[in-house]
């Protein structure tokens, strides 16, 4: 669900695979729209995003490091920039050891020191070769496999579904009871980024399994594994089996199919093959006694071939990914050649990131609370931060008001809804509570040690909320994250100070501008508690029916209505967005730009809006809302995103425009015109 830009998923999954920071923010300074950057040769009602980006998109050159590029990135771009100053102010200030700002300061320069990094070679790698090589028999398997367990996917929140291990955790409220914790477990195991790369028979993506191949035997032979291509032969089939077994993407987002509940005993009867028992115990999970199983079919298959696929392959399976996932602190032929093949291949890149960036993002993943309390005490003045809370509550009170009008919703219905908006929690700049770092052992000079430890550390984290109440104050992006986050079941919502940045918000100019920026994403992360699956949950975040039959009737009716809206988009000749896929995104950029476009005219107090730039009130408004989607992207890049994204692509999001009047009025839209919608066909979920 739950985040309205889509750059940082993937740069999680597969850290080399999204470039993410651009040379230059030519508009980062820019206040107002940008109307040299419209196509006004375009009828607004036949191409709405090339009628408001147009030239910017004819002069924009995507950087050489990067598969995409766009507002997001403009505004990424400058709060990596602070962020690397703070970091390395920290670094440059002797913090005492131990502290936290010595830990930033040391898990930076240690990533950045290649000198290092070299001289090593693959050493740091030893331990887990070695563990690999140790495995005799089905048993050390299992334990193998569960030593590898990371709490790395999340289903509802940051929807992250990829792992590259078997498995993935995600430690969250149970669905079913939301005082308590749940260990969620994921699918995973693929080195592509979803199923479809394995069983797409096209050849397009013929090429890129051609290319894969040729990538993991690169990789096995950087590990001195002899005879490698036969090796990688078996270990790519071995993940088709694994693509075979995995549920699609489509299916993995919905929550009524994800919400099994095994005890512990049913892993053996459901998904016999893998000794569980010595699974659970490397993976430091004897003591749950419920797990919720999101894609059970899978579970059966991944586990099945656990015993049938030889241990010879499974050990070398291992060894790519041992080395793969550690590619960013290994030696330079490794970094080379995992960027040649997930940053040329998979993202259309033709260039490494700057070595600075990437110590930026494993700073961040390592210690982000850190990091985004210097960052907010730098960037994020106090005004700032009750000018967002204002407009949340406009928004908040226009969207109250919407629930209210709703013609079609029975009383009862609109009760429970108004409860469950009444109890949202909104979370601005920062979380109230800071994240604790003490047990998390940062050494000066150790890139890969740092790296693995941050991730133990995380991990531990997470089981340690197993069997504790519920944290409420959590939060899931760290502040410097361009993004923004609906968590359902704890019903509340994350609006990273990053976010909170011109052009997205603006002190310097007029309102009506932020409400069709940042206002659209407020209003998308408040609809994310009433969208397909949200809309399942209850006020207490409990996946609780609280719908009529009637009313619910009528929402699933509009929202089929908004399926084949998207399902009608084809970016590529033979591939069309994904409606089903992308469902809950649509129906929040709908729902949300229209709760921002009211708020923006109660703002006014029935006064017409001042011109600006020779443009009423309202062509500001879904000018500014189609600018804040500016977004080119290379090929390979965008069509990873259509196969495994819940959001639409960028250039998509922006013809949410035509499900509202007041865009109508405001272009001329007419009938005849590709976006045209006549009033019935306008899609009205809240
Ligand atoms: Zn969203």
């Amino acid at each position: 669900m739950r985040r309205f830009l889509s750059l940082l998923v993937l740069c999680l999954a597969i850290p080399a695979l999204l470039a993410r920071v651009p040379k230059a923010g030519a508009a980062a300074s820019r206040t107002g729209l940008d109307l040299p950057g419209m196509d006004r040769s375009v009828t607004p009602g036949d191409d709405f995003f090339a009628y408001a980006n147009g030239a910017w998109i004819k002069r924009t050159n995507i950087p050489a490091d990067r598969g995409s590029y766009g507002v997001g990135h403009e505004v990424a771009d400058l709060t990596d920039r602070r962020t690397a100053d703070l970091i390395k102010a920290a670094a440059a200030s002797k913090a005492p050891a131990g502290s936290d700002l010595r830990k930033i300061g040391d898990c930076y320069t240690s990533f950045m020191d290649e000198k290092a990094i070299e001289a090593k070679g693959l050493s740091p790698l030893k331990p887990a070769l070695q563990a690999i090589e140790a495995i005799g028999d089905r048993q050390a398997l299992a334990h193998y496999l569960g030593t590898t367990l990371r709490a790395d996917v999340d289903v509802l929140n940051a929807t992250n579904y990829y792992t590259p291990n078997l498995f993935g955790l995600w430690v969250a409220q149970d669905l079913d009871d939301p005082e308590r914790y749940a260990p969620f477990l994921l699918q995973g195991g693929l080195g592509l980024p979803e199923r479809s790369y394995y069983l797409d028979p096209s050849e397009g993506m013929a090429a890129v399994r051609s290319q894969y191949l040729a990538h993991v035997a690169a990789m096995l032979s950087l590990a001195g594994i002899p005879d490698a291509a036969a090796r990688a032969a078996a270990v790519v089939e071995l993940e088709t089996r694994m693509a075979q077994a995995h549920a699609s993407r489509e299916e993995s987002g919905d929550v009524l199919k994800g919400n099994n509940h095994w005890i512990r005993a049913d892993f053996a009867k459901k998904a016999p093959g893998l000794d569980w028992e010595a699974f659970f115990g490397a993976a430091g999970l004897t003591q749950p006694e419920v797990f919720v199983v999101w894609q059970p079919a899978a579970f059966t298959g991944l586990s099945a071939l656990t015993a049938a696929v030889p241990l010879g392959t499974w050990k070398d399976y291992f060894t790519f990914h041992a080395i793969q996932h550690r590619s960013r602190v290994l030696p330079k032929a490794v970094r080379n050649q995992s960027f040649s093949f997930y940053g040329k291949v998979l993202s259309g890149a033709s260039k490494p990131r700057d070595r600075w960036k990437y110590a930026v993002d494993q700073t961040n993943e390592a210690l982000g609370e850190v990091v985004g309390k210097a960052y907010v005490a730098r960037y994020f003045p106090a005004s700032e931060k009750a000018r967002a809370q204002k407009m949340v509550a406009n928004i908040l009170a226009a969207f109250r008001t919407r629930i209210e009008r709703l013609d079609w919703m029975s009383v009862e219905t609109q009760a429970k809804a108004l409860a469950k908006l009444a109890t949202l929690k909104v979370g601005v700049g920062y979380p109230d509570r800071w994240q604790d770092y003490q047990g998390l052992k940062i050494v000066a000079g150790d890139a890969f040690g740092n790296a693995e430890r941050a991730e133990r550390f995380e991990y531990a984290r997470n089981l340690r909320k197993l069997g504790h109440p519920i944290d409420r104050s959590e939060w899931v992006m760290t502040p410097q994250t361009v993004n923004a986050v609906n968590l359902p079941v704890m019903n509340a919502l994350n609006f990273p100070a990053a976010i909170l940045q011109p052009p997205y918000f603006d002190p310097k100019r007029p309102m009506v501008m932020d409400y069709g920026a940042i206002g659209a994403v407020i209003g998308h992360e408040i609809s994310h508690s009433f969208d397909d699956s949200g809309s399942l949950f209850d006020a207490s975040g409990k996946l609780n029916n609280w719908w009529t039959p009637e009313d619910l009737k009528h929402f699933q009716t509009s929202a089929d209505q908004l399926v084949k809206q998207y399902d009608a988009y084809q970016p590529f000749p033979g591939l069309h967005i994904n409606g089903r896929q992308t469902l809950g995104e649509n129906i929040a950029d709908v729902a949300g730009l229209a709760a921002a476009y009211d708020a923006y005219r109660l703002s006014l107090h029935g006064k017409p809006a001042p011109l600006v730039q020779g443009l009423t009130g309202d062509q500001q408004f879904f000018l500014s809302y189609a600018q804040s989607w500016r977004e080119k992207s290379r090929e390979p890049l965008l069509r990873q995103q259509i196969l495994t994204d819940g959001h639409a692509p960028a250039a998509y999001r922006p013809a949410t425009v035509r499900n509202l009047d007041a865009w109508y009025a405001a272009f001329q839209v007419k009938p005849g015109q590709a976006l045209y919608l006549s009033p019935a066909d306008r899609v009205k979920v809240w």
